[in-house]
């Protein structure tokens, strides 16, 4: 027998209102059903957001250290759930077990950073410009926090979230992807027992069409706070923004490793492994262009080919697998069809391009790590998110080229250069168009108490992680007291 999970709205664990379900399946063995989840709709939805608008009364006057103390209860609860929750989290979605692990400790980590942020939150005083006034700003709650994640940090991203959310005095509706909706429940559960009051978080499960909008749409939900694709986060968007709701926006990415040829090509080389397939290659950060120096081009094709014909696929439960499944038969299909696509523009098919059906593997949705060489700025390959571990590799003959065919793309997120010349390296910092640049390191590798997030398609400006999250969470309040006991017009009585 699956497990039965169940929404939580309104301080309750309850089926949806229509009573029906979905399975959530082990993409390294499809037979296996993780657990079976309620079916929400429109209606789930409004009671969870009725619920999280009366807490919110209370909520929003506990001062915030008292909230970032709850917080810290639930990183204290994740440090000994860890193991768990980092086992059922490959089940459910596949990366290696050393991959969730170390998601779940981003979960912790961000825990602990609102603890801190609790107690700072600062204002700013600034002097006035009449004699006998004072000036500052300070942080307030905004309201009801309509939450919406995607399934490849099932964990992290959920509290990259709903910590902030919650430390800045807003109660939460949160939306999990439907790919991973128990990792989710096991965070809801957490926090419960933390001490968050039930009103205070909601979680309704469900797809995007009949739960997502519903959340985006609700006049009661002030702001939204949005990671997954940027197709659909134009959708959000555009309908967000009828009632002018803050929405912060993170969205897909095409991130590029240059290598010049005066990098270490050894350090180099493990970048580019880790980067394009890591997490199976489904992360938002991933590595799926490299940018080689011509110097160096062959040698280290030849050095990647090696070792990516190393890797081992599996089922991410086993210590020793570097690479799990993608995450379902859609996303198999995606990238397939991607690799269909790069042979047709002319690029050459290094190794991979085929799903693996070898043994138990078939029981999955393995597909080789895939390389293509000879590609080009223009092939969609070199355009386009595939979500998956297909790597492009494209030949340039300078740095400037290098920062060109980099910036040539649509997405910003995330950027790495290695090399050993500090100009360079500095230019690069300057002049790459991205969120995030790592010099000598993969795209790959946020840390929780920095901002994280991309320009262009990649989002809408706002910033996850660190300081700059809880400005996205709260509102500025101005405030001036005039002390001198007589009407003092400013810019008129002092000029
Ligand atoms: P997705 O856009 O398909 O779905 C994300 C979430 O939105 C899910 O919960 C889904 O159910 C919901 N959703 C789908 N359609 C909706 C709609 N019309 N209205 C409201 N909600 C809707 O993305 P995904 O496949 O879950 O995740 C992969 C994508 O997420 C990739 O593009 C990846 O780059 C991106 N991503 C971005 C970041 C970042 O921080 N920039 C981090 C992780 C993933």
């Amino acid at each position: 027998m699956s497990k039965e999970y169940k929404n939580f709205i309104n301080g309750e664990w309850v089926d949806s209102v229509t009573g029906e379900t979905f399975e959530n399946r082990n993409p390294a063995n499809w037979d296996e059903v993780v657990g079976v989840f309620p079916k929400s709709n429109k209606e789930d939805v409004d009671k969870a957001v009725a619920g999280a608008r009366h807490a919110f009364k209370e909520w929003r006057l506990v001062p915030s250290p008292e909230r970032g103390e709850i917080m810290k209860k639930a990183g204290d609860i994740m440090v000994q759930r860890k193991e768990k929750i980092s086992r059922v989290m490959t089940r459910e979605m596949g990366k290696v077990i050393a991959e969730t692990r170390g998601d779940t400790q981003e979960g912790i980590d961000t825990a602990y950073y609102a603890f801190g942020e609790g107690r700072r939150m600062f204002g700013q005083t600034v002097p006035s410009e009449l004699p006998n006034k004072f000036n500052m700003t300070t942080h307030i709650p905004i309201g009801v926090a309509g939450l919406i994640s995607p399934w490849n940090f099932p964990m992290a991203i959920p509290t990259w979230k709903i910590f902030p959310a919650l430390t800045c005095g807003n109660t939460v509706v949160f939306k999990p992807a439907s790919d991973t909706p128990a990792t989710a429940t096991l965070f809801i559960e957490v926090l419960l027992e933390a001490g968050v009051p039930p009103l205070a978080i909601n979680i309704v499960h469900g797809t995007g069409t009949a739960v997502g909008i519903p959340i985006v749409e609700h006049p009661d939900i002030d702001l939204i706070s949005f990671t997954g694709s940027s197709q659909v986060g134009k959708i959000i968007n555009e309908k967000a923004g009828k009632s002018l709701k803050r929405v912060s926006l993170e969205l897909g990415g095409k991130n590029a490793e240059i290598i010049m040829d005066d990098a270490d090509l050894h350090l180099a080389l493990e970048g580019a492994l880790w980067g394009a397939f890591g997490t199976t290659g489904q992360r938002c950060t991933a590595t799926s262009r490299l940018i080689v120096h011509e110097k160096i081009y062959k040698k280290f094709v030849d050095l990647l080919l090696e070792s990516t014909q190393k890797l081992k696929l599996g089922n991410g439960l086993d210590e020793s697998v570097d690479v799990g499944p993608v995450v379902n038969r859609g996303q198999l299909e995606t990238v397939h069809s991607y690799v269909e696509i790069g042979k047709q523009e002319g690029a050459t098919l290094l190794c991979g391009g085929e799903p693996d059906e070898t043994g138990d593997l078939k029981k999955g949705f393995f597909y080789k790590p895939t390389i293509f060489v000879d590609v080009n700025r223009n092939m969609r390959i070199a355009r386009e998110e595939i979500f998956g571990p297909v790597l492009s590799v494209i030949k340039v003959a300078s740095f400037d080229e290098a920062i060109d065919v980099l910036n040539d793309t649509d997405y910003g997120l995330s950027s790495s250069i290695y090399t050993r010349d500090v100009n360079n390296a500095f230019r690069a910092m300057r002049d790459i168009q991205a969120g995030i640049t790592y010099i000598n390191g993969p795209t790959i590798g946020a840390e929780c108490h920095m901002p994280f997030g991309g320009v262009k398609e990649t989002g809408n400006g706002h910033r996850e992680g660190g300081w700059a999250v809880y400005d996205f969470f709260s509102e500025t309040k101005t405030v001036y007291v005039d002390y001198s006991g007589k009407l003092q017009k400013a810019q008129i009585d002092n000029r």
